[in-house]
């Protein structure tokens, strides 16, 4: 029986031993193209969470105890396991989260390739290694080492529910944590999928990652099981409510939150290759994309040619469910009121729909958002500073990249961002200034496949930073040590030091140091 056939056989009565917690209270989780139960999960309450937490402070020890290159072993083993149940995999997130399968299995390759890197690099990045002593301590050696924190718990969304969670939790568990995962309640069953494929591919330390289930409450009570860190991956709201809760046991907190990324379109750039990737950016996945593009500005010399294409390839989109659809339906049902809203907020001030928009002939079908196209939309609403998180984008012409930059950074966002420019320097250097974690240059959500680089943004999108070294450094504590290898004729931090230490050691530094004006 495949795992996800196992989790099917879930119902109402068993689902109190998927984690082996006994709960009464359970929930569905439902197909968004269908409505078809998924799977019933358990509600854990906090008594639930502590337990599991219990258990993963032990599989912490035996975890840590394994050492780099055991853990190592089995990060690999791990990623095996998913790598050789690819489709299987891509069928439970394309039934519970409704996005195509092949942009599952997509998804599905980033998460792979991100365990495999951070299983490699842990110990070159983490492990013990010599700093210089400075002059003050020259008899002594100084050794630097990131520890793990023990327990990380890891709060996720649904809209990328395997390469989301998997960013905090493989590189949670390279450093040597043990890990407590809460899926959104929208894509539980890929969580559970996801904890059953380690308890299989990692028999000898099941509970080095482990599941609750369950709604915000349980998302709350993992707060406040003093975890060494809580990841979160949200939206700005519910973030400030986690850190509000992890404030109670001064719990540290990782957060990756919404965004609002724009893309700038300059002169000399390859109009064709920027609109493919802006509506790649900002349809695919339908738009549920926090990294995704919800804004363009075109300068002047680009922007006619650049609303044509853009129009031409949204025409060709078609959100379903089969096997050719584009895109599939909104996970989350209440997000079509947001983005009906933003659209009836921008044609109000006056933007014109290109193609989509909220009227009845425009809609696919229930539960869907057409692709739409919005000009004109006045700065200061609600579609071009609030995050909207399905199938939309604005078009603004500039007068430069200057002016496409200024209104790039003007929201209270920073998570990403794409620039388009045939120009090396310029390029760079746009995406330099822009108030974002991460810009592709003559591409769009690129900086993601990468796993060296760091992923997290700025201003209300966040900080902390998952992928990449920092990203393996945000679930460890940097730990100092010293050893003195021979005693020196004079002690400066002993009372047996003679009087004339200090003036000595005045003129040492003022040697060294006085020079410098
Ligand atoms: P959400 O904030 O509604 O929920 C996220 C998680 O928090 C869920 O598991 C939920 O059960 C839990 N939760 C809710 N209330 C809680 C509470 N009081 N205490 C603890 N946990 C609680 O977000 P969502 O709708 O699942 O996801 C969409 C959002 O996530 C978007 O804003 C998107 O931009 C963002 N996102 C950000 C990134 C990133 O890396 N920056 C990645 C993916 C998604």
């Amino acid at each position: 029986m495949s795992l996800a056939e196992e989790l099917d056989a879930v119902d109402a009565g068993t689902a109190g031993t998927v984690d082996r917690h006994s709960t009464t209270e359970t929930f569905e989780s439902t197909a968004p193209a269908s409505g078809a139960v998924v799977g019933v999960f358990p509600v854990h309450d906090a008594a639930a969470v502590e337990e599991t937490v219990a258990r993963a402070r032990t599989a912490a020890e035996q975890w840590a105890a394994l050492g780099w290159d055991g853990r190592k072993q089995r990060l690999s083993a791990y990623r095996g396991y998913l790598a050789r149940r690819m489709h299987e995999l891509a069928d439970l997130v394309h039934r519970e989260n409704g996005k195509p399968h092949a942009d599952a299995i997509l998804e599905i390759t980033l998460a792979v390739d991100h365990l495999a890197w951070a299983g490699g690099h842990a110990r070159k990045s983490l492990g013990p290694r010599k700093v210089p002593t400075g002059l003050l301590a020259a008899n002594h050696t100084a050794y630097l080492e990131y520890q793990p924190l023990g327990v990380v718990g890891v709060i996720g969304p649904w809209n990328y529910p395997v390469f989301t969670p998997m960013g905090s939790i493989a590189y949670a568990l390279a450093a040597g944590n043990a890990v407590v995962f809460k899926p959104s309640e929208y894509t539980p069953a890929v969580g559970a999928w996801l904890a059953a494929a380690w308890r299989a591919a990692v028999p000898d330390v099941p509970d080095a990652f482990q599941l609750v289930t369950g709604f915000g409450e349980t998302g709350a009570a993992l707060c406040r099981a003093h975890v060494g860190k809580i990841a979160f991956t949200g939206s700005a709201a519910t973030g400030k409510k986690v850190m509000a809760t992890c404030a109670e046991t001064l719990t540290p907190v990782l957060m990756e939150l919404g965004g609002k990324d724009a893309m700038i379109v300059d002169d000399d750039a390859d109009v064709v290759a920027a609109a493919d990737a802006a509506v790649w950016g900002s349809m695919s996945n339908g738009g549920q994309t926090c990294i995704g593009i919800e804004r363009v500005y075109a300068t002047e010399a680009v922007y006619d040619r650049f609303v044509t294409e853009v129009t031409n390839q949204v025409r060709n989109l078609r959100p379903g469910s089969d096997g050719e659809a584009t895109y599939g339906p909104m996970t989350m049902p209440s997000q079509i009121d947001i983005v009906n809203r933003h659209v009836a907020d921008a044609t109000a001030a006056g933007a014109r729909v290109v193609t989509g928009g909220t009227d009845a002939d425009a809609y696919p079908a229930e539960g869907y958002v057409a692709p739409t196209v919005l000009l004109d939309v006045p700065e200061n609403s609600s579609a071009v500073q609030e995050e909207t998180f399905g199938p939309t984008i604005t078009i603004t012409r500039v007068r430069d990249a200057e002016e496409a930059l200024a209104r790039t950074n003007a929201t209270t966002y920073g998570l990403a961002g794409s620039v388009f420019s045939k120009s090396k320097e310029r390029g760079l250097d746009l995406a330099r200034r822009m108030k974002s974690g991460m810009t592709s240059v003559n591409s769009v959500l690129t900086f993601a496949s990468v796993p060296a680089l760091p992923f997290g943004g700025v201003g209300d999108s966040g900080f902390g930073r998952i992928h990449g070294e920092d990203g393996l450094k945000e679930f460890t504590r940097a730990k100092a040590i010293t050893r003195q290898n021979y005693a020196l004729p004079v002690n400066l931090m002993s009372f047996s030091r003679p009087a004339s230490a200090a003036d000595a050691l005045a003129r040492v530094m003022g040697m060294v140091h006085g020079k410098h004006r």
